[in-house]
């Protein structure tokens, strides 16, 4: 191939002195190679890489060849390696140094290809990432091994690989660590607490109102809100604690290297200090409005906290426990924080919700709001749906949240028995105002199968002088179908003494069409999981089009739960849907809001929605 690499020999010893080659060397050829060798040299000198040849003889080390690409890889010129062999080695980082030293010198020795990544430093002082490898091409030539090189600047590969393992660990919008990463903190940090005897604790925030954001300034500004609020926790955290994005509108916090005191009892709960000081900072921290695209946002959240030893003793249950904790917040502390433990070791949250709830019977707590149903071909209101809420001290409690409680407790009849006299009383006061409207109230399952539900709910109409006929029962989809013979039965009852029945939150349970013909139901009411967007959707188009035509052809007069907006009016009624509810027309509103909404000429519609 090359003259030179007949010529020279050398020494692979960093530390020896070098001998150099001449320019002559590097370029001479024989005469017969000259074509070969050309095509070679083009070949090697056109890839962005350097390309080298090098031997040793009696411990020097000998650059045979070295492409021109070294200069703009490295900064040096060719020359300047070939005059001084050893030098590469004062290129290589010195951190990287001894490891390619000792690998060159084993390959070396054992004429193994080598192939190692590192990096160097250019002549400007720039670090860059290279590949080097190289292979024994001629053995023995000459009494000389030649090893031939190749060395490619990785440094972009380099830097993209670092950015896809960041990511791997980051959250894209916040740039805050991830759920993965924080486990690998937390497992690092719960090993040192066992080593060192020390705390540990997690936090689990979770935005209580974060789902209002996005749907009512849209998504832009809920990452927004995601994005300062990963800012002001880093800001409200120690430098030593880690602050992650979980996911959606959850954060989680590491607190490492809890000092727990002297052992004695009331140091041992230095964590829980510390966790509960910086769940107040967080809390704080929240206070301020979020400027979100100039509209001022005040975000609540929720925090459960776990703490290491007393909660866990593991990662996983650790961060389970601060979700469980979290919840018990988000339940009966909405911005607040609860230390599971407490949670755990005594159960005070549930029981005293317990205890509340059946005081809340005792005192009869509730009250009813009302929501009107709207006859789609006219915009009247021709009913009202009874919805119960609970009065607490500081609010009144959706049925969501206690209703499933006292399903369990078996409170709920003692709450709807109350709900239907209610209901009957308010009838006959709006009947004396001149307000004649249809009143439709719920049945939880429990109370569907209470015994002789027909007699009980027609004695409490009779007794507040109620006509049964304007009165509708509704029970969920699911409840009817649990027990389909024994509803049937019960529903027929409750039809026979003059009531209205229907089927509540349609869609959403699994009916049997042939059970449903041979239900004496009224009214299907589509649950408005199916109607949000239906005019945007083509699949719940379809469906929502499919259950009219089945209310139609059961002779039932199909409802549409949940309208929201002018476009799912317009496709509902467009569609031959008769009933509706939904908060275009009406929230759920208190009684003495009720005879305004009556009385004005009736019409629910908004204005520009009623023109056809
Ligand atoms: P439901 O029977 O499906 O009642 C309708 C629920 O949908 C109400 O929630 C109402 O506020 C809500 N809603 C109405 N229109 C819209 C809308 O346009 N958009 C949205 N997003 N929601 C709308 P509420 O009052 O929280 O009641 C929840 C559930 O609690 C009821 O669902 C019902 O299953 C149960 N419930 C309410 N009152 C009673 C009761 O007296 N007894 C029993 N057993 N259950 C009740
Ligand atoms: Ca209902
Ligand atoms: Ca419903």
């Amino acid at each position: 191939m090359d003259a030179a690499l007949q010529a020279l020999p050398g020494s692979i010893d960093a530390g020896a002195k070098p001998r150099a080659t001449s320019d002559a060397d590097v370029h001479a050829g024989h005469r017969g190679e000259v074509d070969a060798e050309a095509r070679f040299r083009a070949l090697v000198e056109q890839i962005s890489a350097i390309t080298y040849t090098w031997t040793w003889r009696e411990d020097e080390y000998f650059v045979l060849y070295t492409s021109p690409q070294i200069e703009s890889i490295l900064g040096y010129t060719p020359q300047e390696w070939i005059a001084d062999p050893p030098a590469w080695y004062e290129w290589v980082h010195p951190d990287d140094r001894a490891v390619v030293i000792a690998e060159n010198k084993r390959c070396e020795t054992s004429a193994e290809a080598y192939s190692l990544r590192y990096r160097m430093i250019r002549k400007d002082g720039r670090v860059i990432w290279v590949e080097d490898s190289w292979v024994v091409v001629e053995d023995e030539h000459e009494g000389q091994r030649v090893f031939q090189g190749v060395v490619f600047d990785i440094t972009q590969r380099k830097l993209a690989e670092e950015e896809v393992a960041f990511l791997a660990h980051h959250d894209k919008l916040t740039g805050l660590p991830n759920r993965a990463f924080f486990e690998e903190m937390l497992e690092m940090s719960i090993s040192r607490a066992r080593r060192h005897d020390l705390g540990v604790g997690v936090l689990f925030l979770d935005l209580d109102n974060f789902k209002l954001v996005n749907d009512s300034l849209g998504h832009h500004a809920g990452d927004q809100l995601l994005w300062q609020l990963g800012a002001r926790l880093r800001g409200c955290t120690r430098e030593t604690d880690l602050v992650a994005r979980q996911g959606g509108d959850e954060f989680l916090l590491l607190l490492s290297d809890i000092e727990r005191g002297t052992g004695a009892p009331a140091d041992s709960d230095m964590a829980m200090i510390v966790a509960e000081s910086v769940a107040e900072r967080v809390r704080e921290a929240l206070r301020e409005p979020f400027d979100l695209n100039g509209t001022e946002f005040f975000a609540s959240g929720s925090i459960g906290i776990s703490l290491f030893p007393q909660d866990a003793m593991d990662a996983e249950t650790l961060l389970k426990n601060a979700d469980t904790a979290m919840y018990q917040s988000k339940k009966y502390e909405p911005g607040g924080y609860v230390i599971f433990s407490t949670v755990d070791d005594d159960p005070l949250g549930r029981l005293s919700l317990t205890t509340r709830l059946r005081r809340a019977v005792e005192l009869e707590d509730w009250v009813l709001h009302y929501q009107p149903l709207v006859d789609l071909s006219d915009g009247r209101m021709v009913g009202v749906e009874a919805l119960v809420r609970w009065q607490e001290p500081n609010g009144l409690v959706p049925p969501g949240e206690f209703i499933p409680l006292a399903e369990e407790l078996g409170l709920i009849e003692a709450i709807g028995d109350w709900v239907i006299d209610e209901m009957a009383r308010q009838q006959m006061l709006w009947a004396e105002e001149g307000i004649d409207l249809e009143m439709s109230f719920n049945l939880s399952p429990r109370q569907l199968w209470s015994a002789h539900l027909a007699e009980k709910v027609i004695g409490k109409l009779r007794l507040a002088g109620v006509d049964p006929t304007k009165i509708v029962v509704e029970i969920t989809e699911s409840t009817a179908m649990a027990d389909p013979d024994r509803t049937q039965k019960i529903l027929s009852e409750l039809h026979a003494w003059g009531l209205t029945l229907a089927i509540d939150d349609f869609g959403t349970g699994y009916s049997s069409l042939a059970r449903l013909r041979h239900m004496p139901v009224d009214i299907l009411k589509i649950d408005r999981a199916f109607v949000r967007e239906v005019d945007k959707d083509r699949g719940l188009a379809g469906m929502v089009r499919a259950m009219i035509q089945l209310a139609q052809s059961l002779d039932m007069t199909p409802l549409a739960e949940g309208i929201e907006t002018p476009g799912e009016l317009a496709f509902l009624r467009s569609n031959g849907c008769r009933l509706a509810q939904g908060f275009l027309f009406s929230r759920p509103v208190s009684p003495d809001e009720i005879p305004a909404l009556a009385l004005r000429d009736g019409r629910l519609f908004p204005a520009e929605a009623s023109r056809r």
